[in-house]
């Protein structure tokens, strides 16, 4: 299968089965927005879930924020987005043409859609997006769409303290939506102008920053790997000199090897103390930490793990993605980890017309989606339901049939195997559980 083959494949069995569908496609679509179809939002809500409870809940020394997408604008001259968030821009100066291109995009210096070779002077184009509050349209009212989570983050540093009480080292994380206009948004999700980040501040003492930069790549890098990630299509890329901001002292990418290639789905950076000392001095508050026990003053360092939701997703989706040869039949089946798959179990009744099966079937159903989602069908024959939830990586399928009525189990057909194996009614929920871990 050829890569652009692949990706096709990918984003129809999205659109096909309800993962993702392009924003506000009857009216032509916009550009660098996608929407989360019924089962694209409980994958993504999986993914955003596993992450936390890894980050959070799993740890001792992170707590969450949920800080609002709108800011103080001086928020962003702090962060240095107001004057260097751009990227250096050229027009096509080919009347038929005229499009607007990043100036390290152009193919040998010619045009990479007409090929033409004359272009404006490069002019930088910020990609944060502007909006107005309030009832005045003019300069005063000015406020941004947050281009990234982080900078809530160190806005709130000394709230976070003060409420919490944390000693060094500790960190914050965030979920939530991030806006850029990015010029060539493209493969699909990959890169879009609205998505979600998933980002952490972690604080510590300035020598402990190297430590920790280390142990945040290995922890990001295993995240992936333990949901299911095939070990081949990850790797590290550390950024040579020439890539770091100033005040960076390393970042390294976590890189996905999707159909269109090697790209990044998170970086991990050692900072500095360089965000909150700009945001001190901007804020004119005092942002630094006190030792409770030397009482010294200073600011901590900073290590970021920065990943796309979205990215993630994808990433989750591509690699689920299994095409089988079954009697002669091309199976799709998306091999997701439990934690992901958006629906654990599917309760199928075998006659849809006999009203005993049914009603098990039923009562199957309301039962275990106390425990774990699950789904009724009886739209089609078994064979065509098996296919369906095996396209959509449910994990187990649960038949329910005339001699369930009679001896109190049903056949429980794995994702994977296509094993099918029958277990009594009692036990049906403890074995679906274990299994599901
Ligand atoms: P890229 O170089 O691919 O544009 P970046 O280095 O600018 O990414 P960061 O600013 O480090 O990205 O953002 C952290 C993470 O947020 C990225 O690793 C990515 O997963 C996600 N992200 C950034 N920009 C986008 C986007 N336009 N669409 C989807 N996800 C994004």
């Amino acid at each position: 299968m050829t890569s652009p083959d692949f990706m096709e494949k990918i984003v129809s069995l999205a659109k096909r089965r309800g993962f993702i569908f392009q924003s506000s496609e009857i009216y032509g679509g916009l550009n660098g927005a996608w929407d989360y179809g019924p089962l694209g939002c409980e994958l993504k809500r999986n993914v955003k879930n596993a992450w936390w409870q890894s980050v959070v809940h799993y740890r001792e020394d992170v707590v969450g924020l949920d800080a609002s997408i709108l800011m103080h604008p001086k928020t962003w001259e702090a962060s240095g987005h107001t004057a260097n968030f751009a990227d250096m821009m050229v027009d096509c100066k080919n009347t038929k043409c005229s499009r607007r291109l990043r100036a390290d995009q152009l193919n040998k210096g010619k045009c990479p859609f007409c090929g033409g070779s004359e272009f404006t002077d490069e002019r930088a184009f910020n990609l944060m997006l502007q909006t107005n509050l309030g009832a005045m349209q003019d300069s005063s009212s000015v406020v941004y769409l947050r281009p990234e989570t982080a900078q809530g983050i160190f806005v709130n540093f000394a709230n976070v303290i003060d409420s919490t009480h944390r000693k060094l080292p500790f960190g914050i994380a965030q979920i939530g939506k991030s806006f850029r206009n990015e010029i060539t948004p493209g493969n699909f999700t990959f890169r879009t102008r609205e998505f979600e980040q998933m980002e952490i501040e972690y604080f510590c003492k300035p020598e402990e920053a190297s430590d920790k930069y280390r142990e945040w790549i290995q922890a990001r890098f295993n995240w992936y790997i333990g949901l299911g990630m095939k070990k081949e299509n990850l790797k590290l890329r550390e950024h040579g000199q020439e890539e770091l901001a100033h005040y960076a002292a390393g970042c390294t990418d976590v890189e996905y090897n999707f159909p269109f290639g090697w790209s990044e789905l998170e970086g991990i950076a050692n900072r500095g103390d360089y965000d909150l000392k700009q945001h001190a001095k901007f804020s004119g508050k005092d942002l630094q930490y006190q030792d409770p026990l030397t009482n010294e003053k200073f600011f901590p360092h900073v290590i970021e793990p920065s990943g796309g939701c979205d990215r993630a997703t994808l990433a989750f989706l591509v690699d689920a993605y299994h095409e089988e040869t079954v009697n002669d039949a091309v199976r799709v089946v998306m091999k997701f980890h439990p934690a992901l798959s958006p629906v654990k179990v599917a309760v199928l009744p075998l006659l849809k017309k006999n009203e005993g099966i049914v009603r098990l079937a039923r009562k199957i159903k309301s039962e275990l989606q106390k425990d774990m989602v699950c789904v009724y069908d009886d739209t089609a024959a078994i064979g065509k339901l098996y296919r369906r939830q095996d396209e959509v990586g449910t994990n187990f399928c649960v038949t329910v049939d005339v001699q369930s009525l009679e001896d109190n189990q049903v056949t429980v057909r794995d994702r994977d195997t296509m094993r099918q194996e029958r277990v009594s009614l009692e036990g049906l929920a403890g074995y679906l559980k274990e299994r599901l871990r």
